[in-house]
């Protein structure tokens, strides 16, 4: 049996570690922190008995990679999945608009779902469906080095129509304003969710905390099948022989013993690693964006619906958990300088504000979570670094969410690349 030691215990090194151990190969995993997960993970409140998550993270129906990861280890049940899209968006004072794709047949229903999203002007949904019309058939605009915002105001997208839909989407999906997001990547967004059939729409949110969806599945599959999990052991250093890894050094232990290496740690975490060779070698210089998600927990919950993306606010998703709500704000560089107990008296005002419904005086608890180096910055420049990251070493594969998979920093990305590390041990075998 061939030895592989994966470092790196997110979604990437996981995703790794299963590929690897159902193809036969002894797996030995590495990870720095006490806990498996990395930046997607659950935490415990106990005044609360609650488990919440670090994050909301919504997945989607074209998230491939992660619905067949899922489904590996057993763990696709815990999702609730839409049928077709269906997003209720919240205006100041509680006006509800909902897009939804009901129930025609793709392409038609997201057609009839615009024409009947009634936050926008009726010419603004027009203007909305000949943005993907011009996606499908020719585009107008040429979007190598652009921004979305240019592409936006290319294609003659209203300040409106930017507000109640594409920032939203944007800033969800990217983690990024539309002045920063490159239009190439928000392109392979949009193309994956909008135009490969109805499922890729759905939005697949977990009916359990991320630690019990994904980790405890996967450490179960991978024990299953030999493989050894040491927590709190961070890499300190790779030792190399020309252009093999012969060494892995650890806070606890020198590996010289195995046959190949997959590093699936954020590009820079590298910059920690000591890299004992005569070359030198460097890694994408990646500009990272914070999330922040402040989770109160609720007296009585007035609301009803299991989500609502908010229109023109510092809040941009509201989720409903049952006993806790969870608010999450994205490419939040100023709530991270900001003091808990200032955000918490803010959301909750702004909360007032869209639902009528709500009033803070509900609130019991809460927890603010922020999250500094949530995703890299899908801009321009990333694109390149990551098309230019060509390292290659005859035993050790890269793997993570910003490794050159087209995709944004996101799971389907980091799944992905961990299967594809994992596919290049195989080959480079045979
Ligand atoms: C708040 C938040 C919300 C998000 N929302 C979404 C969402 O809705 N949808 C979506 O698709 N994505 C979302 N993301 C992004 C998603 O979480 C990440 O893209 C994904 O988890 C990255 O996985 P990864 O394995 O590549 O990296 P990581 O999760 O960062 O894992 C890397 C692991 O390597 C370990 N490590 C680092 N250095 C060493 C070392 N020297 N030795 C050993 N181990 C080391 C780290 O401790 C870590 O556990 C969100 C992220 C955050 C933070």
């Amino acid at each position: 049996m061939k030895r592989v030691i994966v470092f790196g215990g997110g979604f990437a090194g996981l995703s790794a570690s299963v590929y690897l151990s159902e193809n036969n190969f002894e797996v030995t995993l590495l990870e720095a922190s006490p806990k498996l997960g990395g930046r997607a993970y659950s935490l415990f409140n106990n005044s609360q008995n609650d488990i919440y998550d670090n994050g909301q993270h919504i997945l989607m129906g074209c998230y491939e990679e992660t619905i067949a990861f899922l489904k590996k280890i057993n763990s696709i049940n815990k999702l609730d999945i839409q049928e077709s899209l269906s997003i209720p968006f919240v205006k100041r004072g509680g006006s509800i608009h909902r897009l939804d794709s009901g129930k025609y047949s793709y392409p038609l229903n997201l057609l009839f779902g615009f024409m009947n999203y009634k936050a926008l002007s009726i010419k603004e949904r027009f203007k909305v469906i000949d943005f993907f019309l011009d996606m499908l058939c020719c585009y107008s605009c040429d979007l190598k080095d652009k921004t979305v915002s240019e592409w936006l105001r290319c294609k003659k997208q209203s300040d409106n129509s930017i507000k109640a839909f594409w920032e939203i989407l944007v800033v969800g999906a990217l983690n990024t304003t539309i002045e920063s997001a490159s239009a190439e990547i928000f392109e392979e967004v949009l193309e994956r969710i909008f135009l490969t059939g109805n499922k890729s729409t759905a939005i697949l949110l977990s009916k359990v905390g991320l630690t019990q969806l994904y980790i405890e599945d996967a450490v179960q599959y991978i024990t299953d099948r030999n493989a050894k999990i040491n927590l709190s052991e961070k890499v300190l250093q790779i030792v190399m022989e020309g252009n093999v890894i012969t060494g892995i050094i650890t806070d606890r232990n020198a590996y010289t013993d195995f046959d190949y290496v997959v590093a699936a740690i954020p590009a820079f975490a590298f910059g920690k690693i000591k890299i004992l060779s005569s070359q030198k070698f460097e890694f994408p210089d990646l500009r990272y964006s914070p999330i922040v998600n402040i989770h109160f927990w609720l007296k009585e919950n007035p609301f009803k619906e299991e989500f609502y993306g908010l229109i023109d606010s510092k809040i941009h998703w509201v989720f409903n958990h049952g006993k806790h709500i969870t608010l999450t704000t994205s490419s939040a560089d100023i709530l991270t300088k900001m003091n808990n107990e200032i955000i918490v008296d803010e959301f909750s005002s702004e909360l007032e504000k869209y639902f009528p419904i709500f009033h803070r005086e509900i609130i019991i608890d809460s927890k603010v979570v922020k999250e500094k180096r949530a995703t890299f910055v899908p801009d321009a420049a990333s694109n390149q670094l990551r098309k230019n990251f060509i390292l290659s070493f005859e035993n050790m594969f890269f793997a993570g969410d910003w490794i050159n998979t087209g995709l944004p920093s996101t799971i389907e990305s980091a799944v992905l690349s961990g299967k594809l590390a994992a596919s290049n041990v195989i080959t480079s075998l045979k």
